[in-house]
């Protein structure tokens, strides 16, 4: 089965994959090469006496010199210097062909468009090759009709000219298809490693991060043996389908082989890499499970590292029993040494204020925000560590810590009214009593329920667990607040919304990143209307400029978040100890 096929699409906006920066140095340097020997052996061979013998042994000798260029330092100009060269090189066969038309064969001297026209249709993508194939073809009509060549013959040639283009812009673009795996659609391992090549090759020149999955569906062997080889292939299409809708943008899926799959993650951390990874796994379809191995790229990898170190995590994921993501130097890849972190005190939580927009911006509380501050390594983001906590069970010891570090917070606030927003892990909420253990916790540190709002994200939605309801419930109940967090960032059903215990909705920083002059905010305000008739409470996150301040208060939201109001700060520092003062209501 085959489903090699050319995609106009994708061949009209990118460039054919064969024309690397290598390529294109090697073909521009021969065909200036091939040029300006020519020019230069006609002006040889030319009678003393012919005028043109100069011209054209002055065109040889730029050309050539042009070439040396190239080839000196081809593999490092921009590809739009390419496109200039083309553009340039049909320029010049068309002013020597004018200039000389009285003295030199014109017909003779165009056949050198063929050279820039063969090259732009091999190297560049149909938008641009184009114009240059019909600039070339206008150029060569004018230039011949004007030296008395008659219509037909201009024809003949230039329908030629133009039909062997095309022919090479199909072969350089559909050679790209035979980077496709035709059973699963995903890269092979040829195009795989293409990618893969790019992406290190610009994280060695720009810096950055990128991560890399390798992925194979559990006792693959055994599922073709027992159902055949059809279904064996099925269940490829299956899991590559299903692995398609699941993976972030400008990620790159590839089949290295059999049944393993490779995940490209540029700009992506180890600790995201294996979220996805398990995002990937849940998505395998069937019975069918899969195992996973995360490693992430570090300055001066080489590609061969990077797989390896991702194979050599899969190969542990595989052998402690399958069914799971191993990551590849994680350090948190085993619980009891993040749960030895927080025994050593390396975690930190630190505020970020929220303030009331309608009322001068007044700080109501903190959202509470952990930080590992890890000797030797600096601060490592919650975003890096919290999913492999969620995996390996530390989340619970973790959870634990931040809740008692924020009811001693909430203790120690000077002012009565001011609450601070814990984020709780679903998995959390899946254990029954967690409302009883949060209550103690209050107890311990003489403070009141009413100081705390849990946030917890949509993903507690997806989640028919009673018991997580449950919990929401028994929080509410004790006179906690309980808010959706990031809200807007996912798929979000509102029928749930509307059977969910919440108090109140943390707006998506995507939607207030929306904000802009001249742009109505209409999704924000839809929001409004929701939040009005559900008797729930609003606040908008990652508020950063002024200008998003006041559209936000304009609109109506409540409360607000972000850079412009405060950063996540260390408390006692800057705010609890001196939080800023509420304004006078009267004032405003
Ligand atoms: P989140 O709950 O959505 O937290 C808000 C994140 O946005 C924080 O990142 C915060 O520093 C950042 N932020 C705040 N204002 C702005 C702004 O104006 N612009 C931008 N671009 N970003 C802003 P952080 O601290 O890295 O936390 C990331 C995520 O980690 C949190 O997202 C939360 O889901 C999770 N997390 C943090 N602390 C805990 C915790 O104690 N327990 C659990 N389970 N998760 C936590
Ligand atoms: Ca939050
Ligand atoms: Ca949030």
């Amino acid at each position: 089965m085959s489903t090699l096929r050319f995609d106009l699409d994708h061949a009209w906006r990118e460039a054919p994959a064969m024309a690397t920066p290598s390529t294109l140095r090697i073909s521009a340097t021969f065909l200036l090469g091939l040029a300006g020997s020519i020019a230069a052996l006609c002006a040889m061979v030319m009678p003393d006496a012919a005028e043109p013998r100069l011209t054209l042994a002055g065109v040889g000798l730029l050309v050539l010199a042009g070439g040396a260029v190239c080839a000196a330092v081809g593999h490092r100009l921009p590809r739009w210097s390419y496109e200039l060269l083309v553009t340039n090189a049909i320029l010049l066969v068309t002013l020597v062909a004018w200039v000389e038309r009285d003295r030199l064969d014109v017909l003779a001297v165009s056949s050198f468009y063929l050279l820039p026209v063969v090259a732009g249709a091999m190297q560049f993508s149909l938008r641009k090759a184009m114009p240059m194939l019909l600039l070339a073809l206008l150029c060569r009509g004018w230039v011949t009709i004007a030296d008395g060549v008659h219509l037909p013959e201009v024809l003949m040639v230039e329908g030629c000219l133009a039909g062997l283009a095309v022919l090479v812009a199909w072969m350089a673009h559909a050679a790209d298809v035979a980077e496709v795996d035709p059973l699963t659609g995903a890269l092979n391992r040829r195009g795989l490693e293409r990618r893969l090549e790019g992406t290190l090759r610009r994280l060695d020149r720009e810096g950055g991060q990128c991560a890399l999955i390798a992925m194979d569906i559990d006792n693959f062997k055994q599922v073709n043996d027992v159902n055949g080889h059809q279904y064996g292939d099925r269940l490829l299409m299956g899991c590559a389908n299903a692995w398609h809708a699941v993976l972030p943008e400008r990620s790159v899926l590839g089949r290295h082989g059999g049944d393993e799959f490779i995940v490209l993650l540029p700009d992506t951390s180890l600790g995201q890499a294996a979220d996805v990874a398990d995002r990937l796994r849940a998505a395998v379809p069937g019975e069918a499970t899969s195992s996973a191995g995360v490693a992430a790229w570090g300055r001066g990898d080489s590609q061969s590292l990077l797989l390896s170190r991702a194979d050599v995590a899969l190969y542990e994921a595989k052998s402690s029993g399958r069914d799971r993501t191993s990551v590849y130097g994680d350090p948190d890849r085993d619980a009891s040494e993040l749960e030895a972190a927080i025994a050593a005190g390396e975690m930190r939580v630190m505020l970020q204020p929220v303030v009331e927009l309608q009322r001068g911006d007044f700080v109501a509380g903190y959202e509470a925000l952990v930080r590992w501050h890890r000797p030797g390594r600096g601060i490592v983001s919650p975003d890096d560590f919290i999913p492999q906590a969620e995996r390996t069970g530390a989340i619970h010891a973790l959870g634990r810590w931040v809740l008692d570090e924020c009811c001693r917070l909430a203790a120690l606030l000077p002012e009565a009214y001011q609450v601070i927003g814990t984020n709780v892990s679903v998995h959390e909420l899946r254990r029954a009593g967690y409302a009883e253990h949060v209550s103690l916790c209050l107890e311990t540190w003489g403070t009141t329920a009413s100081r705390l709002v849990f946030e917890v994200t949509e993903s507690v939605f997806e989640d028919n667990d009673p018991q997580i309801i449950q919990n929401l419930c028994d929080l509410r109940e004790m006179g906690s607040l309980v808010a959706i967090d990031d809200f807007g960032a996912g798929y979000s059903s509102l029928r749930r919304i509307e059977q969910l215990p919440i108090d109140l909705i943390k707006v998506d920083g995507t939607l207030t990143r929306s904000i802009r002059e001249g742009h109505d905010p209409a999704i924000l305000r839809a929001i409004v209307t929701m939040a009005r008739s559900l008797g729930v409470r609003l606040l908008a996150e990652h508020v950063e400029t002024e200008y998003q301040a006041q559209v936000l208060r304009a609109l109506g939201y409540e409360l607000a978040q972000g850079y412009f109001f405060g950063r996540a700060a260390v408390p006692g520092e800057a705010y609890v100890v001196a939080p800023r003062v509420p304004v006078d209501d009267a004032a405003h």
